[in-house]
């Protein structure tokens, strides 16, 4: 099979692909909507909002007229079939015809519908509206983005189809039919996964993708994930602490709780059940500073953590996880060994 008609759809297809995900190759060669259509986009720093507007109405357009594209291209590339004349096409073609010109009819009707109202109706516009002051509308919040984004200290990371930028005051995701936007000071981040990739295409170091989920506290505003390279995530010294102290416990021999005995909840948050017993295992008995303690289980993992680095000097963070603390609830003296967790 050496036809043109296969050689073009093969090569459609490709082209096809490229143009919606766009390789860097593409973007080299500019053949991206953005580029195509820079002169009535305009500039992304002189206007982000507007641009946008009409970035992602102009690409959802683009993308919808690939099949009718496909269908012209074949009018030429398998001729024999009279793709151009509709009466003598062959059904399958009709169909498909009719599809290539339903995609972009609805697609111009949707943006269309975004446009009324100067794009008001737009999905970004709707995200700002959000954030609008009941006597202002969404053009004001938009123009402090735009204003926020010329800023030559904003943020800008990640691939053309997924950037996600950090002004200011705003946590933005721009992906190729959508503009996420949420204010930081009433988003929620949660780290829900890390990858670690061997190589990346700027430089021979690994990197470490972290996935991020972006919650707004205002109802209305889609929650969304960004990916960032890199990042350094600090913990207080406090969770830090907690996080070692937890995974020292781990190693420590556990201790079975007597059938007869019930785990009533910790009494120092209450909101979780008793969860270690202190047992002293770090020396014989009658060895060394630390003492049994006699205490039933009372206190959770995190609580006696807690309690553990309340008793430490702040300042002297070396010598937190080698010291001895008095327990909380007798006095008996007791190191990090001696905390057991409780089966
Ligand atoms: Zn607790
Ligand atoms: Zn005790
Ligand atoms: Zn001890």
């Amino acid at each position: 099979m050496d036809s043109p008609e296969v050689t073009f759809t093969l090569a459609y297809l490709v082209f096809a692909v490229c143009f919606v995900f766009t390789p860097t190759e593409f973007h080299s060669a500019g053949l991206t909507v953005q580029n195509l259509l820079s002169g009535w986009l305009g500039s992304e720093d002189a206007a982000f909002v507007p641009y946008h507007l009409r970035r992602t109405s102009a690409t959802l357009l683009c993308h919808s007229l690939l099949p009718l594209g496909y269908y012209v291209g074949m009018c030429f590339a398998a001729s024999e079939k009279q793709l151009y004349s509709l009466g003598q096409a062959p059904e399958a073609w009709r169909l498909f015809l009719l599809l290539a010109v339903t995609l972009p009819t609805i697609a111009s009707t949707l943006i269309y519908y975004w446009s009324c109202d100067q794009w008001a109706r737009h999905p970004l516009a709707r995200t700002l509206a959000l954030y609008a002051l009941p006597q202002s509308g969404w053009r004001a919040v938009a123009s402090s983005v735009n204003t926020e984004f010329r800023r030559i200290d904003k943020f800008a990371t990640g691939a053309p189809g997924a950037r996600v930028i950090v002004t200011d005051t705003w946590v933005m995701k721009v992906t190729t039919y959508r503009v996420h936007a949420a204010r930081q000071q009433d988003v929620h981040l949660t780290v829900t996964g890390s990858r670690q990739h061997a190589l990346s295409a700027d430089s021979s170091l690994p990197v470490q993708l972290l996935t991020i989920h972006v919650a707004s506290a205002s109802p209305g505003v889609r929650a969304f994930d960004i990916r960032a390279a890199n990042v350094v995530i600090h913990q207080s010294l406090g969770d830090l602490f907690l996080e070692t102290f937890a995974s020292l416990v781990e190693v420590n021999p556990t201790y079975s709780v007597p059938s007869s005995q019930e785990l009533e909840a910790c009494i120092g948050c209450m909101q979780t059940r008793a969860s270690v017993k202190l047992v002293k295992t770090c020396q014989e008995a009658a060895e060394g500073e630390c003492q049994q303690c006699y205490c039933r289980p009372m206190w959770c993992l995190t609580c006696m953590g807690k309690w553990f680095a309340s008793r430490q000097d702040p300042q002297r963070p070396d010598t937190w996880l080698a010291s001895r603390v008095p327990c909380p609830t007798c006095r008996a003296r007791f190191c990090i060994l001696d905390v057991c967790a409780v089966r």
